[in-house]
């Protein structure tokens, strides 16, 4: 049996050493990764990972690497975007009070 495995993050490089992990299912737990991967609500892919921190995995007695419970992502930045919709932010002067 073969598994297609493919970390479900952008831009993100192939690598036969990282492990995959199953995005949460509970709903708090699965937006707050999605949004930290920059990933649509439909994902459904594993991450690899070389998104976590290594001290957040657990290796059990029978050699599968599994992710602490509470372990979240570190958060993905997007570099290929275009940099023209930067917006610029107005410098507001601080106002005294009399
Ligand atoms: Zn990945």
């Amino acid at each position: 049996m073969s598994t297609i495995r493919k970390c479900a993050v952008k831009n993100c490089v192939y690598d036969e050493s990282v492990t995959y992990h199953r995005i949460p299912k509970d709903f708090a737990t699965r937006n707050d990764w999605l949004n930290l991967l920059c990933l649509p609500p439909t994902t459904s892919n594993r991450v690899c990972s070389k998104h976590f921190n290594p001290l957040d995995f657990v290796v059990k007695d029978d050699g599968h690497i599994w992710l602490k419970k509470n372990a979240y992502p570190f958060p993905v930045i997007i570099t290929s975007e275009p940099f023209e919709n930067e917006v610029e932010v107005e410098y507001t002067p601080l106002k005294y009070i009399d």
